[in-house]
């Protein structure tokens, strides 16, 4: 981000969760989430990448972006309630957890487990979401990784334009960039809507269609304040689409 641009007011407006207490806390966990799998890896995107991470995919996703890559998540998933999720977020014993999907925030009744980890075992949490749904239903401690989808992913127009005005400084926004047409999108983004943006801004290419180094050269020449990031997963595992 420049220096000495002041961000300007309307960042992070997430509400506080009200803690749940153990007594909320056990009738809140009995609720069922669709889960497509649970994995402990690498983290491979944003500011996290290359730490250690608990993934909890859930099922579902209303949009269809061109180029998505875990397309097996729009299955209907097996049911968990959110006391096994916990029990088996804990067995694995990371100090964080992604939670994505598909999209996780089409099943809402996964924030209280959000709340949990974060709250009563201090575990950092990271929500990533594909944009078309309200993140302020989450708790201000977890970090949200908002796409913003580009023309290239046939999904911009699904997005909520509101959810730039609930993210902040913990949070993250995410641009997949497929050729030169969302490169010049997501720069005018960057350089508008974004600018003064507290919280980090990731780019990345669409893998196998756009060099991550012509993405590169683009991004040093209009001189852009922000994170490159490769899918590290896919450099230590490629070819593995599940569980990575
Ligand atoms: S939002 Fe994510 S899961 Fe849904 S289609 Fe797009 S890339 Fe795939």
């Amino acid at each position: 981000m420049s220096a000495g641009v002041a961000p300007p007011s309307g960042w992070g407006e997430r509400r506080r969760c009200e803690r749940l207490d153990e007594r909320d806390w056990r009738e809140a966990s009995r609720s069922v989430v669709k889960v497509s799998e649970l994995f402990f890896s690498i983290q491979g995107e944003g500011s996290r990448a290359g730490l250690p991470s608990t993934f909890l995919r859930l099922s579902g996703c209303r949009l269809r972006c061109r180029w998505c890559d875990t397309t097996y998540a729009f299955g209907p998933g097996r049911s968990e309630s959110l006391a096994q999720l916990e029990t088996q977020i804990l067995t694995q014993g990371a100090a964080r957890v992604c939670i994505t999907g598909g999209e996780p925030l089409l099943q809402r009744n996964v924030v209280p487990l959000v709340d949990r980890l974060i709250a009563h075992h201090g575990l950092d949490v990271a929500v990533e979401t594909g944009g078309d749904q309200d993140v302020s239903i989450l708790p201000r401690e977890a970090a949200i990784i908002l796409d913003v989808k580009l023309p290239g992913s046939g999904m911009q127009q699904r997005m909520d334009p509101e959810n730039l005005a609930r993210i902040g400084s913990a949070d993250e926004v995410k641009l997949v960039v497929c050729d030169r047409e969302d490169y010049e999108v997501a720069r005018d983004l960057i350089r508008g809507r974004l600018r003064g943006f507290p919280g980090g801004i990731l780019m990345s290419a669409v893998h196998g269609e756009l060099e991550a180094g012509t993405l590169a050269d683009w991004i040093l020449a209009d001189r852009l304040d922000l994170r490159l990031q490769i899918q590290l997963h896919k450099h230590l595992w490629p070819g593995a689409e599940r569980g990575v």
